[in-house]
C-alpha cells in the first residue's frame, strides 16, 4: 500500500468487526466506532445487539419456499466455515428440517418443496465445488442433504431432512472476533456514538461522535463503512440522498434463551416447518437452547420511513421498556414447544429478547440477502438480514474498498486479488494460549456472555461439565435497546 488509509468502521456487530478485520488484514489502519460499552474489563463490547441471539448459521435448508436465498444461504455457509474456527460452532453439527403432514393436509406439497430445495442446494454446491476445490467443506455434493424415514418424539412428520445448516454460539462468536481484532490491532473505541458522518471536498469523510467520556470527537477518514445495522441507513441517506434504498420490513420479534435441565440428545437445531409452525428448537449445548415459535414471536412488522429512514416510534419505546404482550408471549412459545421437544419439560426461561429483522418482504419465510451498497465512493453500508451472510458481505465490502483505494493510487491494481484472499483467512490462526486451557476459554467466553446480556451458560460448548457456571433459573425478562 502506498499510502496507508484510515478507515472507519460504524458499528461492532458482526458486520462491523468483520470489515474491521478484513479492512485491517488488507493494511489499511482501521478505528471502530462502537456506541456499547463493555460490562466486562478487558473485552470488547462486540455483538451486543442483534448478533447476540443469533444461534443458526444457514445453509439455504430451512427456505424451501425461495430458491435465491437457499443459494444465497448456502454461499454464507461455505464462506463462513472458511472464515471462522471450529470453535463459533460449539459442537452442533447440523440441522434437522420437517415438512409436516398437516401442511400436506391441507393442500401444500411441503414435502416436494423440500425435495427440491435440496435438489437446488447439491447442484449449487456442487457448482461452488467446481469453481475452487476449497468449499468442498461438507463432502461430496450427493451426500449434503438427505430425507430421512423417521423422527422419533415428534408429531404431525410428512417427511424430515438432514441439512448442512450448522448451528453457532453468538458468544462464541464474539470471543473469537474479540482476539481477532486484537490480532489485527484494529483501535476499537467503545462507547462512542457517531452523531454525523459528512463528506468533505476533497473526498474523505468526516465523523462526529460521543466519545467515552461523554466529550464530542472527531475524526477525518480516507473511507467508512456503515455497519450500525439501521442506523446505518440514516447515516447513508444523510450522506447520499439519491441512495436507492429497497422498501424495508422491520419485524419486531421475540426470542428466548432456555435452560435444559434435564439436558438434551440433540447436538443439532429442529426446525419444523407447517402453516402454524412448531418452531424451533437450538441447543447451544448441553444446558441451554435458543426457541423460536414465530406464531409467537412475531409481534409486528412495519416499513422503514423511506425518507428519513427513521425507526419507528413504538419500537423505539418497546426496546426501550419492554412490549406488553412480552411475558404472556415467552410462556406461550416454551409451553407450545414442550409439545414438539420432550427435553423441555422442565425448562425455565433464562432470557426474553426483542429484536428487529430487517427484510425486503414481509414474509420471514423468503429471506433477501441486501448486500453492501456503495454509498459514495470509499463509503459502505452493510445491513445483514442474515448473520450467516457476514463473512460474504465482508468480501465484498472490501473489495469497494479497494477498488477506491486502487482509484486514488494508494494500491496497485495488481495487488488486489491477494489482498483480498489474504484477508479472508481464518481467524484463529494464531489462537491465543488460554484456548487450549477449557476452564480459561469458558472464563473469555463468560465475559462476553455479560457483554452481550446473555445467559452465562452459553459460554460452555457441548460435552463441558456445567460447574463453572452458575445458572440462575428464575425467570428473567430483558427489553434490550437495540436501536
Ligand atoms: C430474533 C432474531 C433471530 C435471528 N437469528 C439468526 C440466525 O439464527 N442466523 C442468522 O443468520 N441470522 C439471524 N438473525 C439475523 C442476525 O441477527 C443479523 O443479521 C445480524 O446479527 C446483524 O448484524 P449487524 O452487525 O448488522 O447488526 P448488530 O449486531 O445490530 O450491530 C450493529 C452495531 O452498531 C452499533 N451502533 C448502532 N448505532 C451506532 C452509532 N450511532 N454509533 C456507533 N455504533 C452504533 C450497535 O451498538 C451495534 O453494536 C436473527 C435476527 C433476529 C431479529
Amino acid at each position: 500500500m502506498k499510502r496507508k488509509e484510515l478507515h472507519v468502521v460504524i458499528g461492532g456487530g458482526v458486520a462491523g468487526c468483520l470489515a474491521a478485520i478484513t479492512r485491517s488484514r488488507a493494511g489499511y489502519h482501521v478505528v471502530v466506532l462502537e456506541k456499547e460499552r463493555a460490562r466486562s474489563p478487558g473485552t470488547y463490547p462486540v455483538c451486543t445487539q442483534t448478533s447476540n441471539i443469533v444461534s443458526e448459521n444457514h445453509s439455504g435448508a430451512e427456505y424451501p419456499f425461495d430458491p435465491q436465498s437457499a443459494r444465497d444461504c448456502l454461499d454464507g455457509r461455505i464462506v463462513n466455515e472458511r472464515f471462522f474456527p471450529e470453535l463459533i460452532y460449539g459442537g452442533k453439527t447440523y440441522s434437522r428440517i420437517i415438512a409436516s403432514r398437516s401442511m400436506m393436509e391441507a393442500g401444500h406439497d411441503i414435502v416436494g418443496q423440500c425435495r427440491t430445495n435440496m435438489g437446488i442446494i447439491r447442484s449449487h454446491y456442487a457448482q461452488r465445488c467446481a469453481e475452487d476445490p476449497a468449499n468442498v467443506v461438507f463432502g461430496a455434493p450427493a451426500t449434503i442433504c438427505r430425507e430421512v424415514p423417521d423422527v422419533r418424539g415428534v408429531h404431525d412428520v410428512a417427511a424430515a431432512f438432514l441439512t448442512p445448516q450448522r448451528g453457532m454460539n453468538p458468544v462464541l462468536v464474539a470471543t473469537v472476533l474479540d482476539w481477532e481484532l486484537r490480532q489485527c490491532g484494529v483501535d476499537f473505541r467503545e462507547g462512542s456514538t457517531v452523531t454525523t458522518v459528512n463528506r468533505l471536498e476533497d473526498g474523505r469523510y468526516a465523523i462526529e461522535y460521543i466519545g467515552a467520556d461523554g466529550v464530542l470527537e472527531s475524526l477525518v477518514a480516507d473511507q467508512i463503512s456503515l455497519c450500525a445495522a439501521t442506523a446505518a441507513f440514516r447515516m447513508a441517506r444523510k450522506l447520499n440522498p439519491a441512495l436507492e434504498v429497497p422498501r424495508l420490513f422491520m419485524a419486531l420479534r421475540e426470542i428466548l434463551y432456555v435452560d435444559l435441565p434435564d439436558g438434551t440428545d440433540k447436538n443439532f437445531t429442529c426446525l419444523k416447518l407447517e402453516d402454524s409452525y412448531g418452531g424451533m428448537l437450538s441447543p447451544l449445548n448441553d444446558h441451554c437452547a435458543m426457541i423460536y415459535h414465530p406464531p409467537a414471536a412475531h409481534i409486528m412488522n412495519l416499513v422503514m420511513a423511506p425518507d428519513t429512514c427513521e425507526f419507528p416510534e413504538e419500537y423505539v419505546y418497546y426496546l426501550r421498556h419492554g412490549h406488553p404482550e412480552m411475558r404472556g408471549r415467552a410462556v406461550w412459545m416454551l409451553h407450545r414447544l414442550r409439545d414438539f421437544y420432550p427435553e423441555l419439560a422442565r425448562s425455565k426461561i433464562l432470557g426474553t429478547y426483542l429484536k428487529v429483522a430487517i427484510n425486503t418482504v414481509s414474509d420471514s419465510r423468503v429471506r433477501r440477502n441486501i448486500g453492501v451498497f456503495s454509498v459514495h465512493p470509499g463509503a459502505t453500508m452493510t445491513v445483514l438480514p442474515k448473520w450467516t451472510m457476514c463473512a460474504v458481505n465482508a468480501r465484498k465490502e472490501l473489495a469497494l474498498a479497494l477498488q477506491h483505494s486502487v482509484a486514488v493510487g494508494n494500491v496497485e491494481p495488481d495487488d488486489v486479488p491477494e489482498l483480498l484472499a489474504e484477508s479472508m483467512r481464518t481467524c484463529w490462526r494464531t489462537r491465543p494460549a488460554w484456548a487450549n486451557d477449557d476452564e480459561a476459554l469458558t472464563g473469555h467466553a463468560k465475559k462476553h456472555a455479560i457483554n452481550m446480556a446473555v445467559p452465562e451458560v452459553l459460554a460452555l460448548r457441548f460435552g463441558d461439565h456445567v460447574a463453572p457456571v452458575t445458572i440462575d433459573r428464575a425467570p428473567v425478562a430483558m427489553a434490550e435497546d437495540n436501536r
